[in-house]
């Protein structure tokens, strides 16, 4: 048998090969092996690689039209034209590889932001740390919604189910246990295993780690599991076959203005020249540039708004969210439970204090003290609260510190108020063994030694789940007692469980399911408070405001939905809550009318969440749900956008989820549903930007060729290929990368949802763009012919006179952008309303381009390069005059449009 045939060995063996115990191992020890074998992570294989991202950079019909041009251009003798728009072919390559790669960096890095966590026993105590800390030897916990944190072999295993679908590509859970398989089982037969990077969706287990890091079965293949950080998003799409269009365009009209220079006597070198600068000038080369960088600022300022994003697609999609579904407990609330009502068949009465200090006395339901030893009743449900539990409060300086379940540290405050002390009443009273709470069956029990010898299973979990397995008569007044008292502690908002007890007789040392059917005593119920979040109202409001519809799902009661849902301004006063079994009598058809009329779900199960989601999305809706456990995958794959939560969610939600919160906050969502706005808006500013330029350019060249003069048998053209190169490159992206930064619109949430299907060019960029384009072509080419003639006028020889003329018509259009930057920067309104200096990066664009304007003009060596010459400086003023038009211009059109949308 191999060393290394874990799987076939005896746990016995294996935690001896491995010199540990099932108590694991000691920190020192821990550390020592850490040395030795390094980080449990696995080497950083970062995506695309960047000899692909490279060769993608060409891999583009834009680049095909320019580089046929070169060729074109270098056939009919321009050699130097067809060199020069080579280089910048190169050059506009290696920027959007550069700004691709680093995007994609900084997208990769996000994913450290949500560590994952394991729970490990060092020096014999169970504790949550970073699974990247683990070594071989450590002894692991495993519970359903875990990531398998190493290669582990199993000790102990109940009910426990993996999916490994990581490795194997089998997505049928496999059933996991400690005893040794067959010396030659392969991986997916090793059922006494557990492999780093598969999940468990059922049951609990504890498990010593056999292999870490690269020493993993997934470190064995990882090379093969390349994560596809895809850079694609519908929107990117969208902008691929908007740019085959332009592309096919702007090849018939080049045809076409070949043709007409040609027949204009053209001769044939000029007419290709002027064919190609046209190709050159339409195409918007700055273009993915500008769509990369804005989506990778987006994505950086929703994680520090603590929304981390796992797909790109994501950051669009949150722009057009019409209806956000999320739980209660912890998004919209603050799960941070205190238990304030206790009831039992012998009376009511309330717990003062709040929070996990265990501060606080006994009163009765009016507010008077209870005088002497607690009652007989309090104590037996005070008890059975604090055994039938997971969770401990301790001490931490002035704090008292929660490990575990919020609900369940609220019961061990609760008994520890009293001087029941939790933690001595576990001694006293040791367990033997558990079955665990799951949503699903909304119950845990436990079986404990009593004190006085004998067994006692306790079971606490939601009132219809302990009543259905105690002995109150169904129809009885005496359940019905306790029905009324859940309704009326639960309408003042708050959760309620209840609590039972049962002594079985002999002695167990196993508790099944099938044990905890019937037979208990109702011993009574605990109401605690969990209040709503002040900042989640706060995002309610603006959702709303945002035309958004938020709903609440929860799996608490229907009162304590109701109650909540009204205090977070999510459903209107006296409004019933829908509960899941309601939502699960209901057809499709009917569910869909249910599902957009109500806006709080309770008792809700994961299956029901995927039927909310599917329902919603068939009414057209852009659904965002969030979701935490196991069973919340589907519908939060189902989900426009998967809301997983980074501190309290399994490891299962967050691998299905687009987006992680990293402090499970609902704010955090609107958050980012308003940085998906402005991502979008600003994409739009710069498309706005962009296409004026490059239309205008193309008309420029088209009525040079149509209806210049030809001189001297050559043709007079405004503008030179490489001028038009400088114009697209440098300063179209020197000015439009700024816009990226640029602040929401105010109104950004006081807007309805952008429909996900509508155009990117739509009419308003449309009609921008050929406003602005002729408006720039007009004075470009006026000033063009002004500049020549003057020239010519006063003695410069021809060709000298030409390259002045060109290089004022450059400035004008570089003029002219820049202005019409100023405008671009809101949609809506004027450079003055949203604040001349409110984004600085634009005066950097700005201000690098004039000095790069200043050498283009007054630089030999640039001269040399682009054909430029020196102007003189009323030139200057002529083309700063020309360009000012630009802004009465497009203020004048906001103001139209915002008088007609006012209207
Ligand atoms: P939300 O969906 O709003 O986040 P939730 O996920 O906290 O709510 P569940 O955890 O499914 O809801 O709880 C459903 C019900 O199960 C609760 O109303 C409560 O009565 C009961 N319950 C919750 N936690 C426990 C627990 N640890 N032990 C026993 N019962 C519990």
């Amino acid at each position: 048998m191999p060393a290394d045939a874990w799987h076939a060995r005896p746990t016995a063996d294996v935690l001896a090969a491995l010199g540990t115990t099932d108590l694991g191992l000691s920190t020192e020890v821990a550390a020592r092996r850490l040395v030795e074998h390094g980080p449990n992570a696995l080497p950083q294989h970062g995506g695309e690689s960047a000899l692909s991202i490279l060769v993608r950079q060409f891999h583009n019909p834009l680049i095909y039209v320019l580089l046929a041009s070169t060729g074109l251009a270098i056939l009919t003798g321009k050699v130097f034209d067809g060199l020069v728009i080579l280089g910048v072919v190169v050059l506009n390559a290696i920027i959007g590889f550069v700004q691709e790669y680093r995007a994609g960096k900084a997208i990769q890095a996000l994913s450290a932001m949500v560590p994952q966590l394991a729970t490990v026993l060092r020096d014999g105590r169970r504790q949550s740390l970073p699974a990247a800390d683990l070594v071989p030897g450590d002894v692991v916990a495993l519970q359903s919604g875990d990531k398998v944190p190493a290669d582990v072999r199993l000790l102990e295993a109940r009910t426990l189910k993996v999916e490994e679908a990581a490795l194997t590509g089998e997505s049928v859970p496999v059933e996991k246990g400690p005893a040794p398989v067959d010396a030659d089982a392969g991986v997916g037969d090793r059922r006494s295993m557990g492999y780093s990077g598969t999940l468990v969706t059922y049951g609990t287990g504890t498990a010593v780690v056999v292999g870490t890091g690269a020493r993993t079965e997934l470190g064995r293949i990882s090379a093969l599991l390349k994560e596809a950080d895809d850079l694609e998003t519908p929107l990117t799409k969208q902008l691929g076959v908007i740019g085959t269009w332009i592309t096919a365009g702007i090849v018939a009209v080049s045809v076409v203005l070949l043709a007409v220079g040609l027949l204009r006597g053209y001769p044939l070198g000029d007419a290709v020249l002027a064919a190609v600068t046209l190709a050159v000038g339409a195409i918007p080369e700055g273009l993915p540039a500008v769509v990369t960088i804005a989506l990778a600022i987006g994505v950086q300022r929703m994680a520090r708004r603590r929304s981390v994003v796992r797909k790109l697609p994501a950051v669009e999609t949150l722009g057009s969210t019409t209806v956000i579904c999320s739980d209660k407990t912890g998004t919209l609330t603050k799960n941070e439970m205190t238990v304030q009502a206790l009831w039992t068949p012998a009376g009511a009465w309330r717990l003062t204090g709040v929070g996990y200090a265990p501060e606080g006395a006994l009163v009765t339901d009016d507010g008077v003290a209870v005088p002497g030893p607690v009652p007989d009743a309090v104590r037996a449900l005070l008890t059975a609260g604090a055994l039938c539990n997971d969770a401990t409060v301790e001490r931490q300086g002035d704090a008292w510190a929660l490990t575990g379940d919020p609900t369940e540290g609220a019961l061990v405050t609760a008994a520890d108020k009293l001087g029941l002390e939790a933690e001595a009443l576990r001694v006293s009273h040791p367990r033997l063994d558990a079955v665990p709470f799951e949503s699903e069956r909304q119950y845990m029990a436990t079986l404990h030694r009593e004190p006085g010898g004998g067994q006692a299973i306790y079971v606490k979990g939601a009132p219809e789940a302990v009543l259905r397995r105690c002995a109150l008569p169904e129809g009885g007044a005496e359940r019905a007692a306790v029905l009324a008292e859940v309704e009326r502690i639960a309408a003042q908002g708050m959760r309620v469980l209840a609590c039972g007890v049962r002594r079985p007789g002999g002695s167990h040392a196993e508790l099944a399911e099938s044990d905890v059917e019937a037979g208990f005593t109702f011993l009574g119920l605990q109401g605690m408070i969990d209040p709503p979040r002040a900042e989640a109202v706060e995002a309610v409001r603006a959702c709303r405001a945002a035309g958004i519809t938020v709903k609440m799902i929860t799996g608490d009661h229907p009162e304590t939905a109701r109650a909540i849902g009204e205090a977070l301004g999510l459903a209107d006063p006296g409004e019933e809550a829908v509960t899941g079994a309601e939502l699960g009598r209901l057809s499709d058809e009917a569910l869909r009318e249910a599902a957009a009329r109500h806006n709080v779900f309770a008792r809700v199960a994961p299956e029901h969440k995927l039927r909310l989601v599917q329902a919603l999305q068939a009414r057209g809706e852009v659904v965002a749900m969030t979701g935490d456990g196991v069973n919340d995958a589907p519908a939060l794959k189902q989900a426009d956008i998967g809301v997983a939560m980074g501190i309290t969610g399994t490891a299962v939600s967050k691998e299905a989820a687009d987006v992680v919160l990293a402090d499970d906050n609902f704010a955090s969502i609107a958050a980012a549903v308003e940085e998906g706005r402005r991502v979008y808006d600003n994409l739009i500013k710069a498309l706005a930007f962009l296409l004026p330029t490059n239309l205008g350019l193309a008309v420029i060249l088209s009525v040079a060729v149509a209806f210049f003069p030809i001189v001297g048998g050559e043709a007079l053209l405004p503008m030179l290929p490489v001028q038009i190169l400088w114009i697209n490159l440098v300063a179209s992206v020197a000015l439009a990368l700024p816009l990226a930064f640029e602040a929401p619109e105010r109104d950004v949430m006081r807007r309805p949802p952008r429909r996900p299907d509508a155009p990117i060019l739509s009419r308003f960029v449309v009609g921008r763009t050929v406003a602005v384009a002729l408006l720039m072509a007009a004075g470009a080419i006026g000033l063009f012919l002004n500049e020549y003639r003057e020239a010519l006028a006063a003695g410069v020889e021809a060709a000298a006179a030409l390259g002045e003329a060109q290089t004022m018509a450059v400035t004008t259009v570089i003029l002219f952008q820049i202005f019409y930057l100023l405008n671009c920067r809101s949609l809506k309104e004027s450079v003055l309303q949203i604040g001349l200096f409110s984004n600085p990066w634009v005066y950097v664009g700005i201000g690098s381009l004039l000095v790069l304007q200043l050498g283009f003009v007054y630089l030999p060596v640039m001269h040399a390069v682009f054909g430029s010459a020196p102007i003189p400086a009323h030139a200057w003023g002529e083309a700063l005059v020309v360009a000012l038009v630009v802004i009465p211009a497009i203020g004048l059109e906001k103001w139209w449009r915002r008088r007609r949308a006012g209207a």
